[in-house]
């Protein structure tokens, strides 16, 4: 820090110059975030100072994450569920674990937790921090969790099953009404990742079960900063009975709530408000609207890119598509999945032109490789 303070006009040209160095999110075709929608903007200007990490001091903000969750919750198949606005799907999966171990407190001392190999890596990050056996369960062709295998890994130590309902590198659902049979069968939590897929999923037309309408169902993510644009940082996580976050709590002895279920201690109110100003605004009829487009450009990548002679890896059921493409085409930045594929991800900023300049520049690459 320096000691006199710098003027505001050199600060904002320093800023400015290190902003420019940011990509523009125009050629960023493989990110599960986009450019905030201008409402979500605008209500987080209002929102910028409320800390729901106080909740009593802003009574106004906390209503506001309790009508988020609760119109999440609906989205999904239950009406009444419990949660809270989280910083993303990390901390939704470390809650998630940390609910069912402490539900099965004295049932195991070497609890373990069954997870697809498809899964984030917020899991490894879950599981060191409570100290749970990851035991992970091989996709199978499709990079979906391979079903025949899941008994394999379940024992009497399982203390919590995990399903992701749309995968961040294939964007497919594993098989989560198989998943809640077991949980209802065995009675062992089910919680189920739908970090990207929950604000997709439910627009989309005969998409695969996934959420609380499948009784085994106990919590699930889903993150209005990824599909819901929403300002980052934007999560939910939501339990099918609310009695669940009692397990979490902890005294708060000198706020004006005396206890607190979340990880994070102060929480930005802004960003979660943008997620409602977000979704009240659209309606489920915008929501459909921007989800069918960016299904509609997936579509016509996968299609252009098959013209060319690249197919998909897997069939994918969200806006996700990976490909067999071992190069990139220039000026763009896509990732790559473990297993080394194209990774990209159509939303809402990857509109059809930007689509189709992706298909031209792949087209070109492929022309300089033949020569
Ligand atoms: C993005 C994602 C996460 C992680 O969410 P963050 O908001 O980055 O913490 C977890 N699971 C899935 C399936 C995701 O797509």
């Amino acid at each position: 820090m320096n000691r006199k303070g710098r003027s505001e006009e050199e600060l904002f040209s320093f800023l400015a110059e290190m902003r420019g160095k940011d990509r523009k999110y125009h050629k960023v075709i493989s990110s599960m975030c986009t450019i905030p929608h201008p409402v979500a903007v605008r209500a987080y200007d209002m929102f910028v100072e409320s800390n729901l990490g106080d909740p009593g001091l802003f009574s106004g903000t906390a209503e506001i994450e309790a009508l988020l969750v609760k119109s999440m919750g609906e989205l999904l198949g239950c009406g009444n569920v419990g949660g809270y606005s989280t910083s993303g799907g990390t901390e939704s999966n470390i809650q998630a674990l940390r609910i069912a171990r402490n539900l099965a407190k004295g049932r195991t001392k070497f609890p373990n937790v069954v997870i697809p190999e498809s899964a984030h890596f917020s899991f490894d990050k879950a599981c060191d921090i409570l100290s749970l056996e990851m035991r992970v369960v091989p996709s199978d062709k499709n990079y979906r969790m391979d079903e025949e295998k899941i008994p394999d890994y379940v024992d009497k130590n399982t203390i919590c099953l995990v399903g992701v309902a749309g995968t961040t590198e294939y964007g497919v659902v594993d098989p989560i009404s198989y998943l809640s049979d077991i949980s209802e069968d065995k009675d062992i939590f089910l919680h189920v990742d739908a970090a990207f897929g929950g604000l997709v999923l439910p627009y989309i037309r005969n998409a695969p079960e996934f959420d609380f309408r499948l009784p085994g169902v106990d919590t699930i993510s889903a993150d209005p900063h990824k599909m819901g644009m929403a300002i980052i940082p934007a999560g939910c996580l939501m339990a099918r009975d609310p009695s669940m976050f009692k397990t979490t709590e902890v005294d708060t002895p000198y706020l004006t709530v005396n206890k607190e279920c979340t990880l994070c201690g102060t929480r930005p109110g802004a960003s979660v408000v943008s997620a409602y100003a977000v979704q009240e605004y659209l309606g489920s009829e915008g929501m459909q609207k921007v989800v069918d487009t960016c299904m509609k450009n997936s579509r016509r990548l996968i299609k252009g890119m098959a013209e060319m002679g690249i197919p998909v890896a897997a069939q994918p059921d969200v806006n996700v598509a990976s490909f067999v493409c071992p190069d990139t085409p220039e000026g763009w930045k896509v990732s790559r999945t473990r297993k080394g594929h194209m990774r990209t991800v159509c939303m809402p900023h990857v509109t059809e032109e930007v689509v189709d300049e992706f298909l031209a520049d792949v087209k070109t690459m492929l022309e300089k490789k033949n020569h």
